[in-house]
């Protein structure tokens, strides 16, 4: 039957099951399926499952054969940001941008960073999963840094060096837009306690998988980021640029996320010019959003 992959394909990427999703897009194209969903989904899903090539070929023959497609837009958006994020990404920082405040991280001496993570599902919109995508948020930082960060969970919330929790409330946030926040405290010039407090409410209480957990991964990696010390890169889709991601492309940390972190943690110590007192307390006090 015509189409019947590309439409089963369709319904196990909306429910997240990305690698059955692909196979399905494949054989419709084998079976000579060229309909604009196949090629514009099949990029999607690629996407999901970090292979950017592919992903960067379907977006590519989509427009190609739809420039002015009903998801031309899109497509055009998610191939500049997988060209330019994930293929053709230099190997550069943005320590500078990251660090305008001056520099300020953890001083681990290559010791893992004690996190404690507070789930509460008595709260409105709070997923189980959401702890999973947390945890895996830490270790996609360790592992695409091969190290030079890396965290231990401890079930004793006096012992936590970064304490994460979560709310329902859009009150406990400075504005109605934000949808996590950190609070880092500063002893001697380094951070030796962060709070990370994320919403319940990402995509905005619609309760479609596909589209709440990407963004809350999202969500998670960016706090982290501030966590470990960072403050916003000022280019485009970069996982601490203030603004999200188009849908789809949100939950992937790029080459320079990391590349910064590893810069940041690989000056001496002893190089770290401590801030003055009051510069110290105002960073604090402000915190990163
Ligand atoms: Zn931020």
């Amino acid at each position: 039957m015509p189409g019947l992959y590309g439409c089963l394909g369709e319904c196990r990427l909306e429910a997240g099951r990305n690698q059955e999703a692909m196979q399905c897009f494949l054989m419709a194209e084998s079976q000579g399926d060229r309909s604009e969903n196949v090629a514009y989904r099949k990029g999607l899903c690629a996407v999901r499952l970090a292979n950017y090539t592919v992903a960067r070929d379907s977006f590519r023959q989509y427009l190609g054969n739809n420039s002015h497609g009903r998801h031309a837009k899109h497509a055009q958006e998610c191939l500049a940001i997988v060209e330019h994020n994930f293929l053709n990404q230099s190997n550069d920082n943005y320590l500078a941008d990251a660090s305008k405040n001056g520099i300020k991280r953890w001083n681990t001496n290559g010791k893992p960073i004690l996190v404690y993570i507070k789930a509460d599902a008595s709260l409105k919109g709070f997923h189980p999963e959401y702890v999973q995508l947390l945890q895996q948020s830490f270790m996609d930082w360790t592992n695409g840094t091969n190290g030079a960060v890396s965290f231990v969970q401890t079930q004793d919330p006096s012992q936590a060096q970064i304490t994460c929790y979560w709310t329902d409330k859009q009150s406990d946030f400075d504005s109605s837009k934000e949808l996590g926040e950190c609070q880092n405290t500063l002893s001697n010039g380094y951070i030796n306690h962060s709070e990370i407090k994320l919403s319940t409410l990402v995509g905005h209480a619609r309760d479609i998988p596909t589209e709440v957990f990407p963004e809350a991964k999202a969500v998670a990696l960016h706090e982290i980021g501030h966590a470990l010390g960072l403050a916003h890169s000022s280019t485009s889709f970069d996982i601490m640029y203030p603004t999200a991601a188009p849908k789809g492309l949100e939950f992937n940390l790029t080459r320079r996320d990391l590349n910064t972190v590893v810069a940041l943690y690989s000056i001496n110590p002893e190089q770290i010019a401590t801030a003055s007192e009051s510069q110290i307390q105002a960073f604090a006090a402000n915190g990163f959003k």
